[in-house]
Order: C-alpha cells, then structure tokens, then sequence
C-alpha cells in the first residue's frame, strides 16, 4: 500500500502508524529528535530539522499524503511539502498554532472564548487586568502544551509582580467551570463529518489526567452546542482527518477553550472503547477511505494517563482484566512525560 507521512515523532504518531499498519499501510515519520517512539513502529525514519528542505522534500517523494501529529510543526516547513498531499491543510494548523488567532477564528464563527486580551509588555498587562479583571490565566500564544508556557494570575499585584518572559503573550479570565470536555471529530475528503462521544476531562497540572465516559451531565447537555462550533470550524477550514476542540461547560454555556487539528489525547479511549478508533477514521480521512463507525462500544469508559515513574510498576495495572495498557516505549520516565496510558472499559 501507499506510505503515508507524518510530521512529528511521538505517541500520537506512534498510535496513528500502529492503525495504519493494520490496514496495510506503512508510515514514515520526520521528527527532528533522535529518540521517536513513532518511528519505532514505522517503517521510515527522517531524523531532520524542520528547515532541511532538501530533507523535507525527499521525505514528501516518497508520501502519498502527509499529516501531523504535533500542532507546532514550523508552517515553513509544511509549505516544502506539495499542498495536495496536506491533510489537514496549512490554515488548520496556522490558527492553531497561535491562541490569539484561533480565539478571534473561533468567535467569528459563533463560539464563546474566555474573555481574552493579547499582552506584549508590562504595561500590556495590567491593562488586560484592569479590562478583563483577576484571577486570569497569562500564556504564551504559541508553542504552549501540557501546561507550559502559562502563569496563573490572581491579582493586579501578582501582575505587576510578573516578570514577562517577552512578547508574544494572551490574557485569559480564568473560567469557573464545573466541568471539561471535547469534541473530537472526524472529517471525510467528501466532507461527511462524524463525531465521537465526548469524554470528560480531568487535568492536573495543566497535564490532561483523565477521560472519562459518560461525561456529568453538565457537560453531556452542552455537547450539542459545542459539536455545531466544531462542525463550523472543520467547514470553515475544509478541514480533512480527525479535529478536537477543548470546551469549559460552565452556567452559562460550553466555553472554548483550544482546538487541536489532530488526534487527541482525550481520544485515546477510542482505541478500545469505540468501533472505530481515532487514529484508525484518521488514517481512513486523510486517505480519502470511507470513514468508520464512531459510536461507543461501553457503558463505561475511564482512560488514565500514564505520566512519569508508574506508580507500583505495569504488573498493577496487567492485572486488572478490564484495564488496557499502552505503553510508548519512551526510554526516561521524566517528571510530566506521558510515558502511556490505561483504559479501563466497563
Ligand atoms: P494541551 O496539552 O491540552 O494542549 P495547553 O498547554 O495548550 O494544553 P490549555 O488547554 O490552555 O493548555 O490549559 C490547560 C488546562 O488549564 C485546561 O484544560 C484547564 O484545565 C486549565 N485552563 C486553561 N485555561 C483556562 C481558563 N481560561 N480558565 C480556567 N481554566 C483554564
Ligand atoms: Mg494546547
Ligand atoms: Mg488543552
């Protein structure tokens, strides 16, 4: 079969690589890290910076189509890869690479961010204060993940207190929510678009903890809602492959708070808990294939992140017969490195 890319080389492209495989396709990976716990599973390897555009160029030669399986690949370096074999597309991962542009995309289509306002300067600052009040959240607007790159703020003082690490930064209102969810879709190059439940997420540290199905009703009710800004950002942007979108459900509403355009962590439960998994309706999209079934296979559904040192060892969680245990091979347990995850069905 054809050989599909992927850009980036970790566990999501490990994961996409191993459904690949199972329908006859194999993957080569270009990461610029020596250690890819993708590439392990795929049958080409590209260890290459992202402005090595010779080497990106022989990479998409021997591509049938090219994705991502990390949001912060340089746009310069997509744009060497011939637009056609994109999926998704370029402007998918431009607004998602920068949370003000994607906050001011989203609001033109309908959605509800925080209240925002972009800050440069110390003085930036205690104006986005002042406008949008305390406690607020500063982030960097581009390359933040898991929680870095964010400083929680509960006062003016603790503002003015702030030493900035440099422009390029996004004041958020902190959201009062009583709950967490996604809404991870898949889009067909026919433009069929099918969703999968939404789990529930827990985050400790800013790091996703869990996904747990079925979601409090709280966010169960607000699901519809946020499913019709999904759907009109994946139309928006011609959108092909699976797309995640990060809501608060609060009082007053589901809140957007970020969007991926890839597949996501709080999808991992897919694997053994839907008929089609994420990485699997992935693969089918971006390959122009029929798309799978979505629907959820278990009453019950809880995945864990695996993050750091496995607290008792994988023995613990092998014996539990309803557990599922994926393992990334990653060879360090760093503090707050996803090193795998357990879906525990039923
Ligand atoms: P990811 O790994 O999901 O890409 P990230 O580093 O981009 O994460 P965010 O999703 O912006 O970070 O924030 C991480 C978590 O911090 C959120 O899931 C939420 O729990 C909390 N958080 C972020 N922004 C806000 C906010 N404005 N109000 C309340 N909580 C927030
Ligand atoms: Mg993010
Ligand atoms: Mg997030």
């Amino acid at each position: 079969g054809a050989t599909i890319g992927i850009l980036g080389g970790g566990q999501l492209g490990r994961m996409i690589a191993m459904a690949a495989a199972q329908l006859g396709y194999s993957c080569h990976i270009y990461a610029p890290e020596e250690e890819s716990v993708a590439a392990e599973v795929s049958a080409r390897f590209t260890c290459a910076e992202w402005d090595d555009h010779a080497a990106l160029s022989a990479f998409a030669r021997d591509c049938a189509v090219v994705t991502y399986e990390f949001e912060n690949v340089p746009v310069e370096a997509v744009n060497v890869i011939p637009s056609q074999l994109r999926a998704p597309g370029t402007r998918a991962l431009e607004i998602a690479q920068d949370r003000l542009t994607e906050k001011r995309f989203v609001e033109e289509l309908g959605g509800r961010p925080a209240p925002f306002a972009p800050v440069d300067d110390e003085t930036g600052l205690a104006d986005a204060v002042a406008q949008i009040g305390a406690p607020g959240i500063l982030k960097t607007r581009r390359d933040g993940y898991d929680g870095k790159g964010q400083w929680r703020i509960a006062s003016a003082q603790d503002a003015a207190a702030l030493q900035l690490p440099g422009p390029g930064l996004i004041y958020e209102g902190l959201v009062k929510f009583e709950a967490e969810f996604s809404v991870i879709l898949v889009r067909g190059l026919d433009g069929e678009v099918r969703f999968w439940d939404s789990a529930q997420n827990v985050h400790e540290s800013g790091i996703l903890a869990t996904s747990s199905l079925p979601a409090a009703s709280i966010a169960g009710e607000q699901v519809a809602e946020a499913r019709k800004l999904a759907y009109r950002v994946a139309e928006a942007l011609a959108y092909v492959g699976v797309l995640t979108l990060e809501f608060f459900a609060t009082p007053d509403g589901p809140v957007f708070n970020e969007m991926a355009p890839r597949v996501h962590n709080s999808g991992h439960w897919t694997i053994e808990g839907a008929v089609t998994s994420q990485f699997e309706n992935h693969v089918r999209a971006i390959l122009g294939l029929p798309l799978g079934d979505t629907s959820t296979m278990w009453p019950t559904i809880q995945m864990t992140n695996l993050i750091g040192e496995i607290e008792g060892g994988i023995n613990r969680l092998l014996s539990d017969t309803r557990n599922h245990v994926h393992l990334y091979g990653k060879s360090e347990a760093r503090p707050g490195r996803k090193m795998g995850h357990v879906t525990k069905l039923g």
